[in-house]
């Protein structure tokens, strides 16, 4: 034994001197790693698609003989984004349809579904987005154009709030509507005894419920293409909010097999299936999907008066909105969530509805605990009420891009008053627990996480009005922003530890800005690029 002890010695020191093999050495980078003290570093190592080290680039050149070496020629790194509330099949699939964004005229409409048609050359049409209020003659279309273009192919395009649409007659046929036809809670438009295609509300169920669902090839289409467009921006995990547990082994099938690399964070939708499904088989977990939460509506929006308000909407005397479900089952489902030991996050606008939310979950979490239940939204809340958060460490996931977007109307609806004490408290909220994760509750709001920044911290839309922001008591300040794209939205996902900031033992997921978000000019954000992004250390996305 005595004669070992030299030679241990001798072996350590020369294992000191030896180098270590890692795939990915990144230097010469400006590296936000937004670790807990918001350190910043210039270079990092990355091994079998996790971070290995970070720190100088000469200490690491030395130590770690790296497969690749990332020049970064002075370029600013963050963690990869984590969109914390968002749809992201919906939005693939609604990249499968035909895009009536911003449409200026019926016409514009038309030719927009004819050239779909010739890229589509079967099944049904769908359509979403168009707007009569952005045309010269401001009155619903009708559908005698689309009639004699698609005489057997149905077609059905959507208002840009889903509450119209307007339908052809093959599609008005294969869903049996009839000429007068009545129905409750919405109305089929008959002129001089004929359909104009034109169903609001309740009516337009009638026909989607006809629309045959995605065959397998166009949900993989939806999905990759989804995921092409979101490792444009940076993204790296998303937060899909409210699937049928039949998603599962669809998306895990197709990470399986490597083409879908996104990150998933999949909450189950309020349905009995979803329940069952969940609690008998535990959580499901694996580096790329993660499901143990459940989506739940407790109103609508506030933009079609479906919020659900402690008082009545100023543009509307004696209407409050409603809530979508009784207290009764959100009590219900709050307990049955909380003993199985899942995650609830619940969709609430109005402050009633965060109202009920909140007390609700009061009841069933008592206090402060660690089970991260999430306010969806948490958009209206009364000042009062605040506090609920903080007492029952429950957690507040908002969309500053929504505070941009509602800022023209929400005025109009809340009173300027209400709007200004409890609509988009951002800043106040973050005070309760001491962080909030961010998203953008995307196809509602662009898919971009530096919109949601520019949002946060300058409160300013793309326009860069108001030119002193939007209410800006409740601006973010910029690492408070950045963490609410990254380690915080991991923090309400329960993946802190794995991903959100780039630290030793974490997945190599991060992006390659052209500008340094931390000091660009505020009126910048909206244009700052993404121009690589990683995951596992692997590439995903190369602006070249
Ligand atoms: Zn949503």
């Amino acid at each position: 034994m005595k004669k070992l002890l030299p030679a241990l010695l001798l072996l350590a020191a020369a294992c000191k001197q030896k180098e270590y093999n890692a795939d990915l050495l990144v230097k010469n980078a400006v590296v936000y790693t937004v670790d807990s003290t918001f350190t910043t570093a210039n270079a990092f190592v990355v091994s079998k698609g996790k971070i290995l080290a970070v720190g100088n680039a000469d200490t690491l050149e030395q130590k770690y003989n790296a497969h690749e070496v990332l020049d970064a020629k002075g370029a600013a790194i963050y963690p990869g984004f984590i969109d914390a509330h968002a749809h992201f099949y919906e939005y693939g699939l609604g990249l499968q349809e035909v895009n009536l964004d911003g449409t200026k005229s019926w016409k514009e409409i038309v030719d927009s579904v004819e050239a779909y048609a010739t890229r589509n050359t079967d099944g049904w049409i769908v359509g979403r987005g168009w707007d009569q209020n952005d045309w010269d003659k401001k009155q619903f279309p009708d559908k005698a154009k689309l009639d004699s273009l698609f005489p057997v192919r149905p077609v059905i395009l959507s208002r840009v709030d889903g509450h119209a649409v307007i339908a052809n007659q093959a599609a008005l046929n294969i869903a049996g509507v009839k000429p007068g036809q009545t129905i409750n809670g919405g109305e089929i438009e008959t002129v001089k005894g004929k359909l104009t295609g034109i169903l609001v509300d309740n009516a337009v169920g009638i026909v989607t419920r006809k629309i045959p669902e995605p065959t397998a090839p166009v949900v993989e289409n939806a999905l990759l293409s989804a995921q092409k467009n979101c490792f444009e921006v940076g993204l790296t995990t998303v937060d899909d909010c409210g699937l049928p547990y039949t998603m599962i082994n669809t998306l895990a099938d197709l990470q399986h097999k490597g083409s879908l690399k996104m990150r998933l964070y999949v909450m189950l939708a309020d349905r009995q299936e979803n329940y069952d499904y969940l609690f008998k088989r535990g959580a499901y977990k694996t580096p790329y999907l993660d499901v143990r939460a459940f989506k739940v509506y407790a109103d609508g929006a506030l933009g079609s008066r479906g919020a659900c308000l402690l008082k009545p909407y100023a543009d509307s005397a004696k209407w409050n909105g409603f809530l979508l479900s009784s207290q009764a089952h959100f009590e219900e489902v709050a307990k049955k969530i909380a003993e199985k030991g899942f995650q609830m996050c619940t969709h609430a606008i109005g402050d009633s509805a965060n109202r009920v939310i909140l007390k609700i979950y009061a009841s069933v979490l008592k206090g402060k605990n660690d089970r991260r239940w999430r306010i969806e939204h948490s958009q209206i809340v009364a000042p009062e009420d605040v506090k609920l958060f903080g007492d029952n460490s429950i957690i507040p996931s908002v969309q500053p891009t929504h505070a941009t977007s509602d800022m023209y109307w929400a005025g109009k609806r809340l009173g300027e008053k209400r709007l200004k004490s409890s609509g988009y408290v951002y800043k106040a909220l973050l005070k309760q627990n001491g962080w909030i994760p961010l998203g953008t509750d995307f196809p509602v709001e662009n898919i971009n996480p530096m919109y949601t920044f520019y949002a946060a911290v300058e409160r300013k839309d793309l326009k860069g009005f108001p030119e002193h922001g939007f209410q800006k008591e409740n601006a973010l300040t910029r690492e408070e922003a950045l963490r609410g794209i990254t380690i915080w939205a991991a923090k309400a996902n329960f993946e802190e530890k794995e991903k959100g900031s780039i630290e030793p033992g974490k997945y190599a997921d991060f992006v390659i800005l052209d500008k340094d978000i931390m000091k660009a000019k505020g009126a910048e954000l909206p244009t700052v690029k993404v121009t690589g992004t990683y995951i596992n250390g692997v590439k995903v996305y190369d602006k070249k």
